[in-house]
């Protein structure tokens, strides 16, 4: 990348949260904003220039109004790279639990009154950055954690690919000599969930509910049986796998379930 890389974070619809826990990174702050050339960071930094093409941009959070989709096209387009940080940004976030069944007005309205009720932007339905423009790398986690956001940033910033977890939180939870909670009855997400946490729910007695969004190539199917097996209603499971789960898991419970629309 030459010279100092110039770095931009955002934040659409979400709680900040990945956000802070990168000004949190109270050790590796200063040496962070000397490496790098920090253009935007609205909760860390008064310098705010819109202005300059960008080697990364950092990006919390849905598209979840017409000012976030709108943001994000400048940030795309101004960027050469774009990362999305957090579950929000990478999988939509537990706003965009129901994404795809089609009733999105219904419940805005139930909630809000109908769409004019937030007068500063349009809403709209919640999803991932990546329903709309290219992602290049994603920081899983909610919110993400210290270690992968340190470790993503000096990957990138030495030009090479990030190498995060893509196990799942069994892998941390079984390192732990944890005693499993599904055995136990309970309705632990574990398998189906990308590591990352430490498994810190389960080592809590716990069940994890997904939090750090869809671990790749997730068996749901075997997983809906066995908690069906273990007594728990299919309506109470399909609830529990959107939470976190994404527009993807979304695809695969309709497959699951036979829905054809
Ligand atoms: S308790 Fe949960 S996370 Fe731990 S091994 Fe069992 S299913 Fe996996
Ligand atoms: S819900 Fe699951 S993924 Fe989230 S912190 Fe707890 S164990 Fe980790």
């Amino acid at each position: 990348m030459g010279k100092k890389p110039k770095v931009g974070f955002y934040g659409l619809t979400g709680c900040a949260g990945d956000l802070l826990n990168i000004i949190n990174c109270e050790d590796e702050l200063v040496e962070l904003f000397d490496i790098f050339e920090i253009k935007s960071f609205v909760m860390a930094s008064s310098v705010k220039d819109e202005s300059v093409h960008l080697d990364i941009a950092f990006v919390e959070g849905s598209v979840s109004t017409e000012k976030d989709l709108e943001d994000l096209k400048e940030i795309r387009k101004k960027s050469n790279m774009l990362v999305a940080i957090g579950h929000c940004a990478a999988f939509g976030g537990v706003q965009a639990m129901h994404l795809g069944d089609g009733k999105w007005k219904e419940r805005y309205k139930k909630v809000y009154g109908g769409e004019k009720a937030v007068t500063l932007t349009k809403p709209m339905e919640p999803k991932p950055l990546s329903a709309y423009v290219k992602v290049d790398y994603v920081i899983p986690g909610c919110p993400i954690s210290k270690e992968q956001f340190l470790h993503a940033a000096g990957r990138l910033l030495l030009g090479t690919v990030p190498n995060l977890y893509t196990f799942a939180v069994c892998a941390e939870c079984k390192w732990k000599e944890n005693e499993c909670l599904l055995m136990k009855g309970l309705p632990c997400l574990g398998p189906l969930t990308r590591g990352g946490c430490g498994a810190i729910c389960p080592s809590f007695g716990v069940p994890c509910i997904g939090c750090w969004g869809p671990v790749d190539e997730e068996n749901i199917s075997s997983e809906f049986k066995l908690l069906l097996e273990k007594g728990y209603d299919k309506e109470e499971i399909i609830r529990r796998f959107r939470i976190f789960g994404g527009s993807e898991r979304a695809k695969k419970l309709k497959k699951l379930l036979g829905v054809k629309k």
